[in-house]
């Protein structure tokens, strides 16, 4: 499924910066994507300890959500936060990691966190509609390795 050193290119990950801005744009959530070269802990397992490496756990409706990719490892997970976790469970997030793998499959690795962020966009805008106070609470820059 992964074959470089990198799977996205300098002009790749602007391009994801701004999936994540403008999907911001209408929810109060936060989207984080984070990407690292291999791990070997289960993948769920290391999203949640990048999620709150990232405190990620602190936005005001926690509804912060965590692509999580280890290229090199294979792995993929996406999480949410209680917040927006309850209005999804577990179905959710299943199938957006089986839509992300379907894309990277293909190599089409910036193309599938484009569609899968756009989608988060939208399932947060359903349940946390933006407001005129909101606050960026999380950076929108891809957190690269540890
Ligand atoms: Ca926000
Ligand atoms: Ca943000």
């Amino acid at each position: 499924m992964f074959t470089k050193d990198s799977i996205l290119t300098t002009i790749e990950e602007q391009q994801i910066v701004e999936a994540i801005r403008l999907a911001e744009q209408n929810t109060s959530g936060e989207i984080r994507v984070h990407i690292e070269k291999s791990n070997e802990k289960p993948p769920i397992e290391r999203a949640q300890e990048v999620f709150y490496i990232l405190n990620m756990q602190e936005t005001e409706f926690q509804n912060g959500i965590l692509i999580y990719i280890a290229y090199e490892s294979r792995k993929v997970a996406i999480i949410g936060d209680k917040g927006i976790h309850k209005f999804t469970g577990d179905d959710f997030w299943n199938a957006e990691k089986d839509l992300l793998i379907h894309y990277f499959k293909k190599e089409k690795y910036a193309d599938g966190i484009s569609v899968v962020i756009e989608q988060m966009g939208e399932k947060l805008k359903e349940f946390f509609p933006y407001t005129v106070n909101d606050k960026d609470e999380l950076s929108n820059e891809i957190s690269n390795g540890y």
